[in-house]
């Protein structure tokens, strides 16, 4: 039985920036009904499920992407997860000025990784070519940040994206 007072404390925790999971529901009833019991950890195909803030599952793109496979969703035994024929979150990449290319230095090493061909690089009169991320076609799987050498990408909502 999960004690109701500690739930509680841990409840008023900040609340993370990103959806912790693809497909989650509200994080107030995520950590209200989550048990930390793990089974999505072990699901997940390319180990980006790490243990977060007060032992609470969240995904971790430095160690990967997330490929959509939905086993984190089927593992769950609550009713955590919305169903998967729905959007799995609105998260996008967003570049910061650490990236090599606005330094000018030669790196592609984004645009490879994405499958989606959201990161399109152009080409710059005198200079090396810049990476343009296309929102619209971004499905935040987050494969382009750890690929990148200045961790220079970070992903957040859309709603951070237009502060
Ligand atoms: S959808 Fe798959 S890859 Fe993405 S977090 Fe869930 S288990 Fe991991
Ligand atoms: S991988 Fe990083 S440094 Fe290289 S172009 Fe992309 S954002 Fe810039
Ligand atoms: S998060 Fe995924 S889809 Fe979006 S730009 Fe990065 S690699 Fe492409």
């Amino acid at each position: 039985m999960f004690d109701r007072g500690r739930r509680n404390l841990l409840s008023r925790r900040r609340t993370p920036a990103l959806p912790r999971m693809p497909w989650i529901v509200d994080e107030d009833t995520f950590v209200d009904n989550c048990t930390r019991c793990n089974k999505c950890l072990s699901a997940c195909e390319t180990e980006i499920i790490v243990k977060g803030d007060g032992g609470f599952p969240t995904v971790d793109f430095n160690r990967g992407e997330c490929t959509f496979c939905t086993l984190c969703a089927q593992a769950c035994p609550e009713s955590l997860f919305r169903p998967t024929t729905e959007s799995a979150w609105d998260v996008k990449a967003q570049v910061n000025q650490q990236c090599l290319a606005q330094n000018n230095v030669e790196c592609r090493s984004c645009g490879d990784m994405c499958e989606v061909q959201a990161i399109r690089f152009k080409l710059q009169a005198g200079g090396v070519a810049q990476p343009a991320f296309e929102l619209d076609i971004c499905n935040g799987c987050g494969a382009c940040v750890a690929t990148c050498p200045t961790s220079a990408i970070t992903m957040v909502t859309s709603q951070q994206e237009e502060k």
